[in-house]
């Protein structure tokens, strides 16, 4: 069976092979060509050793010697050529303790983790499927290589890359293995957060970010995020919801676009609820202020997984103000557009709307017609381009100087009374009103 390689990927694949060693495209890059996806980056593995790689290829990086790995530059690309090698223990991560080199590629493809990620292509050989791999793809089962619980014992990461693959393409979990990840998923408690970090960024921004219930069920999240398990045992009984806490915020994740800032924002919003939770005598349950408590929460989770500062603060930012607490009113909008910015107030804009998705249809009811009315409002502001932060002031410290203000704390101050008179009443955004306003301060 032939596929379609990268001319730069042939062109490795070849050279190497010229000079007397075997060569393969593997891993990921092969089961997304056989699916029809496009593959993210394209690996190989070699018989040669990286010294005998440095000294095939013109441009070369030392990404990782000691594992094996050479990155091979052609034009603007980077290519990882890797060393068939057998893991030797693993310590905390992705990069085993002690690494051997085999001449076996075999040797190689068993040490992956899955069958669908243990194949092998040269245009000269094929593939090379040793592990039933293309079966597997075909049925649409992730399937650990060998025994699981083993594969699962050398590095738990893997237990947490199932249900990444498995929600990234839609797969079954094989029984077998899913038995062997309930039972290891203790073990995630040893790896790093920078690992776990991604392989949830991937699970949450796939195709299926609802496939994180499969974490809940296996007892993963029990380990690295108890407090969705918390969600998931929480009851909604309520005008707007049928759904416990956790199921809605499966829900909602599925009305969302995979972008990593709002599926976090999502995943998160509702974590505070099992703590806000508060029963009537007739037996309805509030959630009265969660989404403050919900942004603690978020802030801490996404901080312990060592996210970057951006992501931080836009998500805490999202969860906090998901429940839109201005006034649905052009005022309450430019105030909005003025605590957010522009770009993280349209981002809350659609997790309302997941928000909305995920509930009834009364709440549907209620609250999609307010956030088209949110959604005009917005326009109608940006197109007569309101002010709504310090910047677009009609005035400014100099200004206040000039009109006798001493420079300090307290012309910020006044700046900021007039920018909230203005979020007000954009028709006072004019440099004579603002100082008429200002002036009592001056005078003071
Ligand atoms: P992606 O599309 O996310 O890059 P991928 O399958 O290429 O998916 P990578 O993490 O880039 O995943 O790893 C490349 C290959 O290396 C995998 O296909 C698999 O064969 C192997 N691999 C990666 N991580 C592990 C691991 N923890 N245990 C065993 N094999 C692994
Ligand atoms: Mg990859």
């Amino acid at each position: 069976m032939r596929i379609e390689i990268p001319a730069h990927v042939a062109f490795i694949i070849n050279t190497l092979e010229r000079a007397g060693f075997e060569a393969y495209a593997v891993g990921g890059c092969v089961r997304d060509t056989l699916l029809n996806r496009v593959p993210e980056d394209w690996d190989i593995t070699t018989s040669a050793v990286p010294r005998q790689v440095k000294q095939l290829f013109k441009r070369t990086v030392d990404t990782g010697i000691q594992h094996g790995t050479v990155t091979v530059l052609l034009e603007k690309s980077g290519y990882e050529v890797t060393t068939y090698r057998l893991d030797g223990e693993y310590e905390d991560a992705r990069h085993p303790k002690d690494v051997t080199f085999t001449a076996s590629l075999t040797e190689d493809l068993k040490r992956r983790d899955f069958t669908i990620n243990a194949m092998a292509y040269s245009p000269k050989t094929g593939i090379v499927d040793e592990f039933h791999g293309m079966e597997d793809l075909q049925a649409g089962i992730i399937r650990a290589v060998g025994i699981a619980k083993e594969r699962f014992t050398e590095d738990a990461l893997r237990i947490l890359r199932a249900v990444r693959f498995s929600a990234q393409l839609g797969f079954a979990i094989e029984n077998e293995t899913a038995k062997a990840m309930k039972e290891m998923a203790g073990q995630l408690s040893m790896i790093s957060k920078e690992r776990i970090q991604a392989e949830l960024n991937k699970l949450l921004c796939s195709a299926h970010p609802e496939y994180f219930r499969r974490a809940y069920e296996l007892g993963i999240t029990a380990v690295i995020m108890p407090e969705f398990d918390r969600i998931m045992e929480t009851p909604q009984r309520n005008r707007y919801h049928n759904l416990s806490v956790g199921e809605h915020t499966l829900e909602t994740l599925r009305h969302i676009r995979g972008d990593h800032l709002l599926r976090w924002a999502m995943l998160l919003h509702d974590f505070g609820k099992p703590q806000a939770m508060l029963q009537d005598q007739d037996g309805t349950i509030h959630f009265y202020g969660h989404a403050k408590i919900s942004a603690e929460l978020a802030r801490r989770i996404i901080r312990d997984l060592k996210f970057d500062n951006a992501t931080l603060d836009s998500v805490t930012k999202l969860v906090l103000y998901h429940d839109f607490p201005f006034p649905v009113s052009k005022t309450g909008v430019r105030k909005a557009l003025n605590c957010l910015g522009e770009e993280l107030f349209l981002l809350l804009l659609e997790v309302c709307e997941a928000d909305s998705k995920g509930k009834n249809s009364y709440a549907q009811r209620t609250y999609l017609p307010k956030l088209s009315d949110i959604k005009n409002y917005y326009q109608e502001i940006i197109k007569a381009g309101e002010c709504v932060s310090l910047k677009e002031l009609a005035i400014n410290g100099k200004d206040l100087v000039e009109a006798g203000m001493k420079p300090g704390k307290e012309m910020g101050a006044c700046l900021q009374r007039c920018l909230e008179a203005v979020l007000e009443c954009p028709e006072k955004n004019t440099k004579e009103q603002l100082l008429a306003l200002a002036k009592a301060d001056i005078k003071g």
